[in-house]
């Protein structure tokens, strides 16, 4: 895939990237490597966290330019670029604080003697990331690895170069050395190489469930360490008991944020019938309000989407989902006479389990509705998925709300409010929404050593 920056909104060609060959990647890796096994890697953490420190500030001073660069390059809507740049700063701000602490030594008792489990660096960690959140991403796997003591090779999308390269510099005006952070334009075969290699001890997986299929048993192959997080088919419950105009405002939003193209964004809408009516009117409402148009402009509510072959996906999706019995109930196709990647909103309804479109994951803004009866239908119907990473209910009994949260299979639940995400919380998923947790105490002890030393009780 080439390497280019094609702003969605027109669909002009911006700049073409060169890609590294393979001596550059041998000279990354060899950096990386050399890093890892030196003072900086294996050293004191004030030095690695003072980076992070610094990345955090220089990301939080310069949010309107640097959201400008994700708005242009994929089509996010200005104001959530500018919410992206500040979570990034949240999150390596988090982990300059914290990380010390997550890392340090934990006490076992046991009969054998004195022990306590230690938190060392095991080397490089490549990660292969999505162009969806093109900040974001790079920060959950760049934070707890450098503050650990890990050197991060990064294989980002190729419709972001930006993004990618604007990262990497702003890690090495954080202070970061060479070999810390770098980004590589590669191919799906130099990834597979770099896998392979012997430096290289993990490898973090953002992306699709085919990639990371691929990547995951590639590392296995070679017995290393991945984490996997994937696609989502997220419900988004309504209870009869649910504040209604608050459930239907906030099911939108969670729908077309980011145009729909969010790992976690509420997919399903699964209405308990006795408010399915008024749901599906208050929420269309909300649908038919939403202004399309240029990501830059504030007032615009939904964004193109990321390239044009992601316009032809979910055209096909949608009429397939037609096709085999499902109600277009509002919107359904591209947006006729304009330049750019934009799909209308749109509600479907009427699917049912033989419909190939009750299993997929839709990546942008199209929302499946279905009606249930009671709870136990809620819960079959949530968990009749391949999928487990996040979920909402909307409800007024917290007592009912905990108890469906612990019964949905899924790696996260808000209630009363869409999914989220913040520096503090773990995130991941179960079944094909993969495994591992980023951010969080989680986040750090994924590719690091929890090595257990013994001091023996005298006999
Ligand atoms: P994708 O096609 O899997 O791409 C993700 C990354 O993997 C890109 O860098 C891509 O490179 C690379 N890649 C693809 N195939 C590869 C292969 N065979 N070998 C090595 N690298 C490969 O995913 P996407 O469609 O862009 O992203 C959307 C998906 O990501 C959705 O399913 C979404 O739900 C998921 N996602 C999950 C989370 C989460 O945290 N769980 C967060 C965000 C997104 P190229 O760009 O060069 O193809």
């Amino acid at each position: 895939m080439p390497y280019q920056t094609i702003n969605p909104f027109n669909n002009k060609l911006i700049k073409e990237y060169q890609t590294h060959n393979d001596q550059q990647v041998e000279e990354a890796l060899s950096a990386a490597h050399a890093l890892y096994k030196s003072d900086w890697g294996q050293g004191d953490i004030k030095q690695r966290v003072n980076v992070l420190h610094k990345l955090s500030e220089l990301m939080a001073s310069r949010i309107d330019e640097l959201a400008e660069v994700i708005s242009v390059e994929m089509g996010k809507l200005i104001g959530q670029s500018r919410g992206e740049v500040q979570i990034c700063a949240d999150i390596a701000k988090f982990y300059a604080e914290k990380a010390e602490e997550f890392l340090k030594p934990v006490p076992y008792k046991s009969d054998l003697g004195e022990a306590w489990v230690e938190h060392h660096p095991i080397g490089v960690i490549l990660a292969v990331e999505p162009w969806n959140f093109p900040f974001y991403q790079l920060m959950r796997v760049l934070a707890p690895n450098l503050a650990s003591g890990n050197s991060v090779v990064v294989k980002h999308a190729s419709i972001v170069p930006h993004c990618a390269e604007t990262f990497e510099k702003l890690v090495t005006e954080a202070g970061a050395p060479k070999g810390a952070y770098t980004n590589l334009f590669i191919s799906q075969d130099q990834v597979s190489a770099i896998i392979d290699d012997d430096r290289v001890q993990g490898v973090a997986l953002t992306g699709s469930e085919k990639a990371g299929a691929v990547v995951a048993s590639r590392a296995a192959s070679k017995l290393k360490k991945s984490t996997l997080e994937l696609g989502g088919n997220d419900v988004f419950a309504v209870l009869d008991d649910a504040d209604i105009d608050k459930a239907a405002k906030a099911g939108a939003q969670a729908r077309v944020s980011n145009a729909g193209q969010v790992c976690t964004a509420a997919k399903r809408f699964i209405i308990h019938e006795k408010v399915a009516d008024e749901f599906l009117k208050k929420f269309t409402e909300h649908f038919k309000a939403l202004k399309i148009g240029d990501p830059l402009d504030k007032s615009t509510t939904l964004g193109p989407l990321s390239s044009a072959d992601a316009v032809k996906t979910l055209s096909k999706q949608v009429d397939d989902a037609v096709k085999h019995g499902a109600k277009l109930h509002f919107g359904g196709k591209k947006v006729a006479d304009n330049p750019g990647n934009f799909f209308e909103p749109t509600i479907l309804t009427h699917i049912t389990r033989d419909n190939p479109a009750y299993f997929e994951e839709f990546f942008g803004p199209v929302a499946q509705v279905y009606v249930v009866k009671n709870d136990e239908e809620l819960v079959k119907l949530a968990n009749d998925s391949h999928y487990g990473l996040g979920g909402s209910l909307f409800t007024t009994d917290l007592t009912r709300a905990r108890k469906l949260a612990s019964q949905i299979e899924t790696g996260m639940v808000y209630v009363n409010s869409p999914t989220d995400t913040a520096a503090e919380l773990p995130f991941g998923g179960v079944k094909r929404s993969g495994f591992g947790r980023e951010l969080s105490d989680l986040g750090i002890k994924e590719f690091v050593n929890q090595k257990l030393v013994v001091l023996a009780a005298k006999s």
